[in-house]
């Protein structure tokens, strides 16, 4: 496991601030045995988590917890949000996590809907001035069944 000391400070794509709390989320192992860890941190000004990864060494560079840009596909209105509440409420798991999910959002921040490039995952994502800086994802496979 890399040590604390080599990990690359992380600065918020956003507001510039230093992000704080690094700690170790996991790690992973692939075929012919690469594999790499998984690193987060926080800015605490916009309220953003972000990841690092390490593969076979290699450092990434910080970036916010979220779908890629390219991955948006629609936005949601605020009908749309409310339909989608009223939907998760009924789940366990998905309820608690869309609201707090929500409580994220900022004034002027939109939620829209995104399919990971690898289609492994559908979902929502909240957008700052143009960036995806939260995700709320569903594995493709339940996605079919949940989302409406
Ligand atoms: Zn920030």
């Amino acid at each position: 496991m890399p040590q604390m000391s080599d990990i690359p400070a992380g600065e918020c794509l956003l507001c510039g601030g230093t992000l704080t709390g690094v700690h170790c989320l996991g790690h992973w192992s692939e075929y012919g045995g690469g594999g790499g860890f998984w690193f987060s941190a926080l800015c605490q000004t916009c309220d953003i988590d972000f990841r690092l990864s390490i593969r076979n060494g290699i450092f990434a560079t910080w970036r916010p917890d979220a779908p890629e840009a390219s991955e948006l596909t629609s936005i949601v209105g605020e009908d749309g949000l409310a339909a989608l509440t009223a939907k998760f409420k009924r789940y366990a798991t998905f309820g608690p996590k869309w609201q707090s999910f929500l409580n994220r959002r900022r004034d002027g921040d939109e939620v829209w809907r995104f399919a990971s490039a690898n289609g492994l995952h559908n979902g929502f994502a909240i957008v700052r001035c143009g960036l995806p800086v939260s995700g709320f994802r569903v594995l493709g496979f339940i996605s079919a069944g949940v989302l409406p």
